[in-house]
């Protein structure tokens, strides 16, 4: 198949739909491949700006841990890391944010967004 470039406007709706499409966090250098494997060829720098962009919209986000980016599908979740398989798993946790915005309130800190990652092992790799 030939590649062609996706127009660079595009791009991160392209970027955004496959992070939306997949249960695992995804780095900048994975997601170039699977534009390639598309036929949606982009240099690493522009998939890098593109997710920028996502993440300046908050469409998308880092997960520190996994040292790559995901979809946002809420604003008060933790997410669970699997560091063996590198599965994530978003729980709802409006209770945990709220205890957040508590604790550094106490100390006169006002968060402008808390990220809660919990690094551990999923179901299916505790199972191995
Ligand atoms: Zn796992």
């Amino acid at each position: 198949m030939a590649e062609r470039a996706p127009r660079a406007d595009r791009l991160p709706d392209i970027v955004l739909a496959i992070l939306r499409q997949r249960a695992e966090p995804l780095t900048g250098v994975q997601l170039t491949e699977l534009l390639r494997a598309e036929g949606q060829a982009a240099p690493l720098s522009a998939v890098f700006r593109a997710i920028r962009r996502l993440v300046d919209r908050g469409l998308a986000r880092k997960i520190w841990i996994a040292r790559a980016y995901v979809a946002v599908s809420a604003a008060a979740i933790i997410a669970l890391h699997c560091r063996r398989c590198g599965a994530l798993c978003e729980v709802e946790g409006t209770g945990v944010h709220e205890a957040l915005d508590r604790l550094a309130a106490v100390r006169g800190f006002r968060a402008a967004t808390a990220i809660v990652e919990v690094p551990g092992l999923c179901w299916r790799c505790r199972g191995r």
